[in-house]
C-alpha cells in the first residue's frame, strides 16, 4: 500500500509531465465530472501538491483536481496517448502535446475551486505533509505534545492521518525503532529527549523513504547489504518485515506484534519501556 513518500514521488512525475504546458484533453470516467472536461482544456497545471495520500493538481484557472489513491489507485505517466497494458480501470486522464498523466483504479476524484480545497472533508482534517510543506522539528514536537494527541499511543497516532499525513505501516515501525520508543508508550510517557528524537526520526525517515525509493534503513548500510547479495526486502528497513532477524544495532531478535490490526515490528532492547 502506498504511503506518503510513494504518493509524493508519483506527484513529482505528474508535475514534471504537466507543469507549464497547456492541457489538450481531460477525460473523467465518472459521469458527474464530465462537465469539467471542457473547463480544464487549455488550462495549465501550476503545481502538484500532496496531502498525505491525497494529490492536488492545481490549474491556472482557479480549479484543483483532488484525488485520493486509497488502496488501489495508481498513477502512470506516459508519452501522450500511450496507455499501459493493465487490467485496471482508467479513471482520469490528463493529456498535453507530449505527455499523458493517467490515474487508474482510484474512485475518490473531485474537481474543486481553489477556495473549496481547504474545506474539503479530508484536506481539512489531515495533518501536516512533511514532503509538500515546510515542517520544523519544533512544530512537530509541539504537535506530539499537544493535548489533542499526547495521551494516545504512538502506535495509533502514527497511523492517524490527522496527526501527520502520509505515514503508513512501514514508516510507523521504522520511526518508533529509530526513536527508541516501545510500542506501548504514549507521548505523555516520554522524556523531552525522546520527543525530540521522535520528531527527528519522523522527518528523517519520511524524507529518506522519498529520496531512496522506500528505503528507511541507513542508506550506506543498505548499499553494503545489497552488494553482499541481500534482497530489497532484506536490506530495505531497520525492523519492518524482519521478525526473528537480529536487530541491526544490538543483535536482539526483532519481534512482531499486532497494533491497531496492523503489523508492528520492534526491538525489545532498543525500544525498552
Ligand atoms: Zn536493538
Amino acid at each position: 500500500m502506498p504511503e506518503g513518500p510513494e504518493i509524493r514521488r508519483a506527484a513529482d512525475q505528474v508535475e514534471k509531465a504537466l507543469k507549464s504546458r497547456s492541457v489538450m484533453e481531460v477525460k473523467f470516467a465518472f459521469e458527474h465530472l464530465k462537465d469539467y472536461e471542457s473547463m480544464l482544456e487549455g488550462a495549465e497545471v501550476v503545481r502538484v501538491d500532496t496531502k498525505g495520500k491525497a494529490m492536488l493538481i492545481r490549474f491556472n484557472n482557479n480549479v484543483t483536481i483532488y484525488s485520493h489513491n486509497q488502496l488501489y489507485g495508481k498513477w502512470y505517466v506516459r508519452n501522450a496517448y500511450n496507455y499501459p497494458k493493465t487490467n485496471r480501470q482508467l479513471r482520469l486522464a490528463i493529456h498535453n502535446e507530449k505527455k499523458s498523466a493517467l490515474l487508474y483504479s482510484a474512485s475518490d476524484i473531485e474537481v474543486l475551486r481553489n477556495e473549496e480545497v481547504a474545506h474539503h472533508p479530508f484536506i481539512s482534517k489531515v495533518g501536516p505533509d512533511l514532503l509538500s510543506e515546510d515542517v520544523t522539528i519544533d512544530e512537530l514536537k509541539e504537535r506530539f505534545t499537544s493535548k489533542r494527541f499526547y495521551r494516545k499511543k504512538w502506535s495509533s497516532l502514527l497511523l492517524d492521518q490527522s496527526f501527520v499525513a502520509g505515514i503508513g505501516n512501514y514508516l510507523r515501525s521504522e520511526i518508533m525503532y529509530v526513536a527508541g520508543i516501545h510500542p506501548d508508550l504514549r507521548p505523555v510517557d516520554c522524556t523531552e529527549e525522546m520527543i525530540e528524537k521522535a520528531a527527528e526520526a519522523t522527518i528523517t525517515l519520511v524524507e529518506r523513504s522519498y529520496k531512496h525509493k522506500g528505503i528507511t534503513n541507513d542508506v550506506e548500510l543498505a548499499k553494503k547489504l545489497k552488494s553482499k547479495g541481500e534482497t530489497r526486502r532484506q536490506y530495505r528497513h531497520w525492523v519492518f518485515n524482519r521478525e526473528g532477524e537480529p536487530c541491526r544495532i544490538d543483535g536482539t531478535e526483532v519481534k512482531k506484534i499486532m497494533a491497531g490490526s496492523r503489523r508492528l515490528y520492534y526491538c525489545p532492547t532498543c525500544q525498552s519501556k
